[in-house]
This record gives structure tokens, C-alpha cells and sequence, in this order.
């Protein structure tokens, strides 16, 4: 089964409306970066998804960093996945660990979002990974394992290979600290293991896992030179546009 690989900016809490597009316009004078066999995306904070619509190259995807699973009503500041789909959101970050860990989002919540994201035709790209301490107790199977379980509980084995897992250690996130490339390979490919035994070997097979966690243009293809891992999620790194074509360059 060969996979895609996917490239995937998670912008946080960064970037204007101008600063979007200018990021937007420089990537776009560089768009043979994005001619490669991979998918490509961007996840701005949902004030920049319109003028990103319309100014990204073809060939990157527009992404949103959180969504909330009911379909309307009155859940002040919430966003459904049907307005994302609408406003041209093709994956949507769910449970990513500064949602689970600043705003409380729980194992349970993290699935609905997963079903919803589904739901509306987006791509889920699901966050799962250890903190730190959870790492020195030596829990990060146990920690991926339930996370993984848990966000893919309602989604039928038909369907589950079409979700994107990120893998990314909450203590290399933003720190400039990785796992060495082989190390995340033995959780991606444990994570991969999960998916076989709930979801069955085709979606295992299908299924794209991302490491995620101080990804820079230097570091990148180390990762994704690995058997079982198909991309990144990547923060900081992603907001300068040079860098974003350096790492397109190199998956
Ligand atoms: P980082 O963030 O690349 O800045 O470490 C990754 C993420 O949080 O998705």
C-alpha cells in the first residue's frame, strides 16, 4: 500500500488577514515546490481560511485548527464542520494537545469531532501523543493507544483509513526537542498496530500517520524517510514561507 505523504502548517494563534496572504503570495511565486506526488495544507486561525481560499497555490490544501461536532445552534463562538466545509476547509486538526491540555477537550469530545469532521467530507487529522512524564514512566504506547482507541471509537472500518493521525510528543512541540527518527517510527507503527486491531488491515493500510513536534526544513526528511511515517504537522516552522518550500521540497 503505497501512501501519500502529507504536509500539513499548523499555524496556531498566527497571522493577520494581510500577514495570510502575503504568506499566501510568496509561497505562490515558489508553487513548482508543490508539483510533487505529496498533499500539501495550511490550518490558519479561521479568520485567515477566506483570503487563504483564494490566494494559496492550487495544490495547497486549506486546513482549520479546531471544530465543534454539534451541527448548529447556541454554542457561542463554536464552528461547525459544515462551515468549514463550506468555506472550502478540506482537514481540520482534532485534539491537538494545547486543545486537550489548555481548553480541557477529553478523549470522548476529541471522537465526536473526528465523526463530525467525517461527517461533513473533510479529513480529520487527529493529534495523539505522550507528555513528558508520561514518557519517563514509559507509558507512550499506553498513552497512544487509548487516544487513538478512544478518537476512532464511532468511526465505521469503512471509513477509518480516510483519517490522518498525527503523532506528536507534547514535550517536542515548540521545545526544538525530537525523538530521534526511529524512535517515532516504533510509536508510529504501534499506532498503525492499533488501527489494524480496531479498524482492520485495510485501514491500517490506508491510514496516513504524521510525526509532528519541532519539525523544521532540516529535520523533516529524517522523519519522513521512515516506513510507517507519512508526513508532518508542523508548527513554528511553518509560518515563514521559505521554510514551508524547504520543507515541501524535502518530503
Ligand atoms: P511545532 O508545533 O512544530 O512548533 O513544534 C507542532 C504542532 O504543535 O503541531
Amino acid at each position: 500500500m503505497t501512501r501519500r505523504q502529507l504536509l500539513a502548517g499548523n499555524w496556531k494563534m498566527n497571522k493577520t488577514v494581510a500577514e495570510a496572504r502575503a504568506f499566501a503570495e510568496a509561497i505562490g511565486r515558489q508553487a513548482d515546490a508543490f508539483a510533487g506526488e505529496a498533499d500539501f495544507a495550511v490550518c490558519p486561525p479561521f479568520t485567515a481560511l477566506h483570503v487563504l481560499r483564494v490566494t494559496l497555490p492550487a495544490r495547497v490544501a486549506l486546513g482549520a485548527q479546531n471544530v465543534y461536532f454539534e451541527p448548529k445552534g447556541a454554542f457561542t463562538g463554536e464552528v461547525s464542520a459544515e462551515m468549514l466545509a463550506e468555506a472550502g476547509v478540506r482537514y481540520v486538526i482534532v485534539g491537538h494537545s494545547e486543545r486537550r491540555h489548555l481548553f480541557g477537550e477529553t478523549d470522548a469530545l476529541v471522537g465526536k469531532k473526528v465523526e463530525a469532521v467525517l461527517g461533513a467530507g473533510m479529513t480529520p487529522i487527529l493529534c495523539v501523543g505522550e507528555d513528558l512524564r508520561e514518557r519517563q514512566l514509559g507509558h507512550t504506547e499506553r498513552v497512544v493507544e487509548r487516544q487513538t482507541k478512544a478518537a476512532l471509537a464511532g468511526v465505521d472500518a469503512g471509513r477509518a483509513g480516510e483519517v490522518v493521525i498525527a503523532y506528536e510528543p507534547v514535550w517536542a512541540i515548540g521545545s526544538g526537542q525530537t525523538p530521534a527518527p526511529e524512535d517515532a517510527q516504533r510509536v508510529v507503527a504501534h499506532i498503525r498496530r492499533v488501527v489494524e486491531q480496531e479498524k482492520g488491515k485495510e485501514a491500517a493500510g490506508r491510514v496516513r500517520i504524521l510525526y509532528g513536534g519541532s519539525v523544521t526544513a532540516d529535520n523533516i526528511a529524517g522523519f519522513t524517510a521512515q516506513p510507517d511515517i507519512d508526513g508532518a504537522l508542523v508548527g513554528g516552522a511553518s509560518l515563514q514561507p521559505d521554510g514551508f518550500v524547504r520543507m515541501a521540497k524535502a518530503i
